[in-house]
Protein backbone atom coordinates (compact mmCIF):
# COMPACT_ATOMS: atom_id res chain seq x y z
CA UNK A 1 0.00 0.00 0.00
CA UNK A 2 1.33 3.16 -0.68
CA UNK A 3 1.24 6.20 1.45
CA UNK A 4 -1.44 7.95 -0.87
CA UNK A 5 -3.61 4.89 -0.41
CA UNK A 6 -3.03 4.34 3.38
CA UNK A 7 -4.13 7.93 3.70
CA UNK A 8 -7.37 7.84 1.88
CA UNK A 9 -7.93 4.50 4.22
CA UNK A 10 -6.74 6.23 7.46
CA UNK A 11 -9.31 8.71 5.93
CA UNK A 12 -12.44 6.75 5.99
CA UNK A 13 -11.76 5.11 8.87
CA UNK A 14 -11.82 8.45 10.50
CA UNK A 15 -15.18 9.11 8.47
CA UNK A 16 -16.22 5.80 10.13
CA UNK A 17 -15.94 6.27 13.52
CA UNK A 18 -16.53 9.90 14.22
CA UNK A 19 -20.33 10.16 12.91
CA UNK A 20 -22.16 12.61 15.85
CA UNK A 21 -25.88 12.14 16.58
CA UNK A 22 -27.97 15.70 15.56
CA UNK A 23 -29.28 16.16 19.03
CA UNK A 24 -32.14 17.84 17.51
CA UNK A 25 -33.20 15.53 14.77
CA UNK A 26 -31.99 11.94 15.73
CA UNK A 27 -30.10 11.71 13.08
CA UNK A 28 -26.41 10.80 12.26
CA UNK A 29 -24.34 13.42 10.65
CA UNK A 30 -20.56 13.25 9.43
CA UNK A 31 -18.35 14.84 12.17
CA UNK A 32 -14.97 14.02 10.43
CA UNK A 33 -12.67 16.27 12.68
CA UNK A 34 -14.09 16.43 16.31
CA UNK A 35 -14.81 19.86 17.97
CA UNK A 36 -11.73 19.80 20.02
CA UNK A 37 -10.14 20.50 16.83
CA UNK A 38 -12.28 22.53 14.84
CA UNK A 39 -13.48 24.71 17.61
CA UNK A 40 -9.63 26.70 18.78
CA UNK A 41 -9.60 27.34 14.46
CA UNK A 42 -13.18 29.00 14.63
CA UNK A 43 -12.15 30.92 17.82
CA UNK A 44 -8.92 32.25 16.06
CA UNK A 45 -10.70 32.78 13.28
CA UNK A 46 -13.64 35.06 14.87
CA UNK A 47 -11.06 37.01 16.97
CA UNK A 48 -9.70 37.82 13.94
CA UNK A 49 -13.11 38.60 12.02
CA UNK A 50 -13.75 41.31 15.16
CA UNK A 51 -10.27 42.70 14.87
CA UNK A 52 -10.43 43.22 11.35
CA UNK A 53 -14.75 44.83 11.67
CA UNK A 54 -16.01 47.55 13.56
CA UNK A 55 -17.64 45.89 16.61
CA UNK A 56 -20.41 47.80 17.58
CA UNK A 57 -20.03 48.96 21.70
CA UNK A 58 -22.43 50.56 24.31
CA UNK A 59 -25.43 51.05 21.83
CA UNK A 60 -28.73 49.65 22.60
CA UNK A 61 -28.51 47.29 19.65
CA UNK A 62 -25.53 46.32 20.75
CA UNK A 63 -26.97 45.30 24.44
CA UNK A 64 -30.04 43.93 22.16
CA UNK A 65 -28.07 41.29 20.38
CA UNK A 66 -26.17 40.39 23.35
CA UNK A 67 -29.82 39.85 25.81
CA UNK A 68 -30.99 38.12 22.96
CA UNK A 69 -27.64 35.61 22.02
CA UNK A 70 -27.86 34.84 25.60
CA UNK A 71 -31.16 34.14 25.63
CA UNK A 72 -31.05 31.32 22.88
CA UNK A 73 -27.62 29.98 24.43
CA UNK A 74 -29.92 29.23 27.49
CA UNK A 75 -32.40 27.75 25.72
CA UNK A 76 -29.84 25.82 23.75
CA UNK A 77 -28.56 24.93 27.22
CA UNK A 78 -32.09 23.87 29.25
CA UNK A 79 -33.03 22.00 25.71
CA UNK A 80 -29.87 19.68 25.45
CA UNK A 81 -29.32 19.04 28.98
CA UNK A 82 -33.51 17.70 29.05
CA UNK A 83 -32.54 15.56 26.45
CA UNK A 84 -29.90 14.00 27.29
CA UNK A 85 -26.98 15.48 25.36
CA UNK A 86 -25.77 17.00 28.83
CA UNK A 87 -21.86 17.78 28.06
CA UNK A 88 -22.52 18.55 24.25
CA UNK A 89 -22.10 22.26 25.03
CA UNK A 90 -19.05 22.04 26.94
CA UNK A 91 -16.65 23.24 24.84
CA UNK A 92 -18.87 26.41 23.79
CA UNK A 93 -17.59 29.82 24.68
CA UNK A 94 -20.68 31.37 23.70
CA UNK A 95 -20.00 35.46 22.34
CA UNK A 96 -22.40 37.74 20.75
CA UNK A 97 -21.30 41.06 18.96
CA UNK A 98 -23.15 43.56 16.34
CA UNK A 99 -20.89 44.76 13.79
CA UNK A 100 -21.15 47.83 11.48
CA UNK A 101 -21.40 46.39 8.03
CA UNK A 102 -24.57 47.36 5.63
CA UNK A 103 -24.13 43.48 4.47
CA UNK A 104 -27.82 41.99 5.28
CA UNK A 105 -26.16 39.11 7.40
CA UNK A 106 -25.61 37.22 10.65
CA UNK A 107 -23.89 33.60 11.11
CA UNK A 108 -23.15 31.69 14.24
CA UNK A 109 -19.58 29.62 13.89
CA UNK A 110 -19.06 25.99 15.76
CA UNK A 111 -18.24 27.11 19.40
CA UNK A 112 -20.95 29.61 19.97
CA UNK A 113 -19.37 32.89 18.10
CA UNK A 114 -22.00 34.78 16.72
CA UNK A 115 -21.55 37.94 14.48
CA UNK A 116 -24.77 39.96 13.86
CA UNK A 117 -24.14 42.71 11.04
CA UNK A 118 -26.11 46.11 11.82
CA UNK A 119 -27.78 45.60 8.04
CA UNK A 120 -29.88 43.19 9.08
CA UNK A 121 -31.68 45.02 11.98
CA UNK A 122 -33.75 47.37 9.92
CA UNK A 123 -35.14 43.82 8.57
CA UNK A 124 -35.53 42.28 12.52
CA UNK A 125 -36.37 45.64 13.48
CA UNK A 126 -37.41 44.26 17.20
CA UNK A 127 -36.05 41.95 20.00
CA UNK A 128 -38.27 38.62 18.50
CA UNK A 129 -37.41 39.62 14.62
CA UNK A 130 -33.11 39.20 16.10
CA UNK A 131 -34.35 35.60 18.23
CA UNK A 132 -35.78 34.57 14.20
CA UNK A 133 -32.27 35.16 12.98
CA UNK A 134 -29.64 34.08 15.92
CA UNK A 135 -32.13 31.15 17.15
CA UNK A 136 -32.10 29.74 12.70
CA UNK A 137 -27.86 30.35 13.27
CA UNK A 138 -26.99 29.14 16.33
CA UNK A 139 -29.03 26.01 14.87
CA UNK A 140 -26.45 26.08 11.76
CA UNK A 141 -24.05 25.71 14.43
CA UNK A 142 -25.34 22.89 16.84
CA UNK A 143 -26.12 20.82 14.11
CA UNK A 144 -22.41 20.90 12.64
CA UNK A 145 -23.98 22.50 9.16
CA UNK A 146 -20.60 24.37 8.46
CA UNK A 147 -18.63 20.95 8.92
CA UNK A 148 -20.85 19.03 6.55
CA UNK A 149 -20.29 22.40 3.72
CA UNK A 150 -16.97 21.51 3.49
CA UNK A 151 -15.66 17.60 1.81
CA UNK A 152 -14.21 15.40 4.14
CA UNK A 153 -10.40 16.01 2.55
CA UNK A 154 -10.75 19.67 3.30
CA UNK A 155 -12.02 18.92 7.01
CA UNK A 156 -9.07 16.64 7.18
CA UNK A 157 -6.99 19.52 6.09
CA UNK A 158 -8.58 22.11 8.40
CA UNK A 159 -7.70 19.59 11.24
CA UNK A 160 -4.49 19.11 10.28
CA UNK A 161 -3.72 23.03 9.94
CA UNK A 162 -5.41 23.44 13.54
CA UNK A 163 -2.43 21.08 14.85
CA UNK A 164 0.41 23.49 12.88
CA UNK A 165 2.45 26.29 13.52
CA UNK A 166 0.67 28.62 10.39
CA UNK A 167 -2.61 28.17 9.74
CA UNK A 168 -2.27 28.81 5.98
CA UNK A 169 -4.13 31.51 4.03
CA UNK A 170 -5.76 28.30 1.63
CA UNK A 171 -7.07 26.69 4.66
CA UNK A 172 -8.19 30.14 6.70
CA UNK A 173 -10.21 30.74 3.25
CA UNK A 174 -11.95 27.27 2.96
CA UNK A 175 -13.14 28.02 6.42
CA UNK A 176 -14.10 31.34 6.31
CA UNK A 177 -16.22 29.85 3.49
CA UNK A 178 -17.68 26.73 4.79
CA UNK A 179 -18.44 28.73 8.04
CA UNK A 180 -20.32 31.81 5.91
CA UNK A 181 -17.63 34.44 7.06
CA UNK A 182 -17.21 36.26 3.76
CA UNK A 183 -18.41 38.88 3.55
CA UNK A 184 -18.91 39.22 -0.85
CA UNK A 185 -21.66 37.04 -2.30
CA UNK A 186 -19.67 35.01 -4.77
CA UNK A 187 -17.84 33.62 -1.83
CA UNK A 188 -20.14 32.58 0.23
CA UNK A 189 -21.78 28.96 -0.41
CA UNK A 190 -25.48 28.34 0.29
CA UNK A 191 -26.65 25.85 3.05
CA UNK A 192 -28.79 23.00 1.17
CA UNK A 193 -32.49 23.06 1.41
CA UNK A 194 -32.29 20.36 4.03
CA UNK A 195 -30.03 22.11 6.56
CA UNK A 196 -32.37 25.56 5.78
CA UNK A 197 -35.29 23.42 6.96
CA UNK A 198 -33.71 21.58 9.48
CA UNK A 199 -31.97 25.26 11.37
CA UNK A 200 -35.66 26.92 10.65
CA UNK A 201 -37.16 24.31 13.01
CA UNK A 202 -34.30 23.94 15.49
CA UNK A 203 -34.31 27.62 15.70
CA UNK A 204 -38.22 27.99 16.34
CA UNK A 205 -37.94 25.32 18.99
CA UNK A 206 -35.20 27.50 20.61
CA UNK A 207 -36.88 30.84 19.91
CA UNK A 208 -39.65 29.63 21.90
CA UNK A 209 -38.05 28.17 24.80
CA UNK A 210 -36.10 31.76 24.98
CA UNK A 211 -39.50 33.34 25.32
CA UNK A 212 -39.71 34.80 21.63
CA UNK A 213 -43.13 34.55 19.87
CA UNK A 214 -42.89 31.45 17.26
CA UNK A 215 -45.84 32.83 14.82
CA UNK A 216 -43.30 36.31 14.45
CA UNK A 217 -40.57 33.63 12.38
CA UNK A 218 -43.30 33.47 9.38
CA UNK A 219 -43.44 37.71 9.53
CA UNK A 220 -39.71 37.85 9.57
CA UNK A 221 -39.21 35.86 6.72
CA UNK A 222 -41.44 38.02 4.73
CA UNK A 223 -39.89 41.28 5.65
CA UNK A 224 -36.42 39.55 4.12
CA UNK A 225 -38.45 38.16 0.95
CA UNK A 226 -39.55 41.40 0.51
CA UNK A 227 -36.12 43.10 1.08
CA UNK A 228 -34.87 40.97 -1.87
CA UNK A 229 -36.50 42.96 -4.67
CA UNK A 230 -33.55 44.89 -7.18
CA UNK A 231 -30.39 44.55 -8.65
CA UNK A 232 -28.38 43.75 -4.74
CA UNK A 233 -29.25 40.01 -3.07
CA UNK A 234 -29.16 40.84 0.20
CA UNK A 235 -26.64 38.75 1.61
CA UNK A 236 -28.51 36.63 4.01
CA UNK A 237 -30.75 35.85 1.36
CA UNK A 238 -28.31 34.49 -0.91
CA UNK A 239 -26.98 32.21 1.64
CA UNK A 240 -30.54 31.38 3.17
CA UNK A 241 -32.46 30.85 -0.08
CA UNK A 242 -36.08 32.12 1.17
CA UNK A 243 -39.53 30.59 -0.16
CA UNK A 244 -42.77 30.03 0.26
CA UNK A 245 -42.32 26.93 1.29
CA UNK A 246 -40.33 27.99 4.36
CA UNK A 247 -42.92 30.44 5.65
CA UNK A 248 -45.61 27.97 5.73
CA UNK A 249 -43.61 25.12 7.39
CA UNK A 250 -42.76 28.15 9.80
CA UNK A 251 -46.67 29.21 10.16
CA UNK A 252 -47.33 25.35 10.22
CA UNK A 253 -44.70 24.15 13.51
CA UNK A 254 -45.43 27.46 15.38
CA UNK A 255 -47.81 25.62 17.64
CA UNK A 256 -46.01 22.80 18.18
CA UNK A 257 -42.46 25.03 19.12
CA UNK A 258 -44.83 26.62 21.72
CA UNK A 259 -46.12 23.29 23.03
CA UNK A 260 -42.06 22.25 23.23
CA UNK A 261 -41.37 25.90 25.34
CA UNK A 262 -44.56 24.70 27.78
CA UNK A 263 -42.68 22.08 28.68
CA UNK A 264 -39.79 24.26 30.41
CA UNK A 265 -42.33 26.27 32.00
CA UNK A 266 -42.28 29.08 28.81
CA UNK A 267 -45.93 30.18 28.60
CA UNK A 268 -45.55 33.45 26.93
CA UNK A 269 -43.90 34.63 24.42
CA UNK A 270 -43.22 38.22 23.39
CA UNK A 271 -43.46 39.13 19.69
ZN1 LIG B 1 -29.65 29.18 7.37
Amino acid sequence: MNFRNLSVAVGMLLVFLSCNQNPFTGKKTLAVVPNSQILPMAFQQYDQFLQENQVVTGTSEARMVKDVGQKIATAAERYLNANGYQGYLEDYRWEYNLVNDEAVNAWCMPGGKIVVYTGILPITQDETGLAVVMGHEVAHALANHGQQRMSASQLQQVGAAVGAVAVNEENQQMFQTAYGLGTQVGVMLPFSRSHETEADKIGLTLMAIAGYDPDEAAELWRRMKANSGGSAQPEFLSTHPSNDTRINNLEAWSDEAKAEARKYGVTNFKS
